[in-house]
């Protein structure tokens, strides 16, 4: 066994040794974090920041979204900023000065609000039992009413939700530089990148890019030193990827979010993947590939490679890393090193894969260069 370990581990020296793309994993917890560098990560692509508010935090995000009035939206906020920043300083400390891509907050709203039609099954029946509400059911049942949606996932997702609730982002860029100034106070070293979700147009990033900006420079006043942080966006929908010229004028690096890319080109629902028609699709050789497991290299894909090139036609040297879960595929690896990526993240227990994977692609792009 001890002879199979060294030679595994031996094949693992060498792919990363040739390899040209990085390899980093999705990970929102301190132990997903260890994780991840257990596996050889160099970094965190993808922190969801919207896993933070699962179990028993769900109902922070159904405060913030029916806050009646701006002073009660504050209070929340108030609440959830220490809360966040403990959150993220623990993932710094994990990953101990290694890049961390944390996204703002991007929650599926119908995965976080009450069902609409439970809520008035249940209204319902009390209305005839006879039993009045309370002034919060009143309130919650009016809000769902009225922020209900027949497609969530094109709907109030990302960055819409971002700037539809002043001061959401605000207070999630500051526990994220509040963090980092402490992890550094201590001593140690915290290398962060904030990002932003579900982009179709350059105005969306641009105000959120200022939003974050205003917090950067009011901490830095606070704690009297420079807050080296990174800007960038997702690019998860087709409107992003053919706009990616103009969009990398106020981003410092793309990350390809290859789930909901492929949901928006196909327009197949990610949630609905089990659905019957895929399985006759297949079966007729309609569909040659399952496009959410292995990247579709004429549609999806040549959107990821517009995207890039675009984008770096605007910044030569944009960074570009893909961060759905195709990062994590070997035959999508070897399609985002041929467009040109400098990483590829996915789940931590892929990351082996991953490396090596990336290794392979290397290796085949030198003898395809030597061949030709
Ligand atoms: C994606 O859309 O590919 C992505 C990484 O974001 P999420 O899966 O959280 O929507
Ligand atoms: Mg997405």
């Amino acid at each position: 066994a001890t002879d199979l370990v060294r030679s595994v581990h031996r094949i693992m020296g060498v792919a990363d040794r040739t390899r040209r793309m990085q390899v980093r994993a999705n990970a929102d917890t301190p132990e997903d974090a260890a994780r991840a560098r257990a596996m050889g990560a160099q970094g965190i692509g993808l922190v969801r920041t919207e896993h933070m508010f699962l179990g028993d935090r769900r109902h922070h995000v159904e405060d913030l979204v029916l806050a009646a009035d701006g002073d009660e939206r504050q209070a929340v906020l108030d609440r959830l900023l220490p809360m966040q920043r403990e959150d993220f300083r623990q993932i710094m400390e994990a990953m101990g000065g290694l890049p961390i891509t944390i996204r703002l907050l991007d929650p599926p709203l119908h995965e976080f609000l009450p069902d609409l039609t439970e809520l008035m099954v249940k209204a319902a029946r009390a209305d005839d039992a006879g039993v009045q509400r309370t002034e919060r059911e009143q309130k919650v049942l009016d809000a769902v009413r009225r922020m209900h949606e027949q497609n969530p996932m094109l709907g109030l997702r990302g960055v819409r939700l971002g700037l539809t609730i002043p001061g959401l982002y605000g207070m999630q860029a500051r526990a994220i530089l509040e963090a980092q100034a402490q992890v550094l106070a201590a001593g140690g070293e915290a290398k962060v990148e904030i990002m932003v979700p579900l982009v179709s147009s350059i105005r969306e990033l641009r105000e959120i890019r200022r939003e974050i900006d205003e917090v950067r420079e009011a901490v830095e006043k606070e704690t009297g030193s420079a807050v080296e942080v990174h800007i960038g966006t997702m690019i998860e929908l087709p409107r992003a990827a053919l706009r990616a010229d103009e969009i990398a004028e106020d981003a410092e690096f793309f990350s390809f979010g290859t789930n909901d890319l492929t949901q928006t080109t196909w327009g197949f629902s990610r949630d609905d993947v089990e659905a019957g028609f895929f399985f006759t699709y297949k079966d007729r050789g309609i569909l040659l590939i399952s496009p959410f497991e292995s990247i579709d290299q004429y549609g999806v894909g040549e959107l990821v490679r517009i995207g890039a090139e675009r984008g770096r036609s605007t910044k030569p040297g944009l960074k570009l890393g893909v961060c759905g879960e195709h990062g994590g595929d070997p035959d999508s690896i070897h399609f985002f090193n041929s467009v040109g990526l400098d990483y590829v993240s996915c789940s931590p227990f892929r990351v082996p894969v991953a490396r090596l994977e990336a290794g392979r692609a290397t290796l085949l792009e030198d003898e395809f260069e030597m061949h030709h």
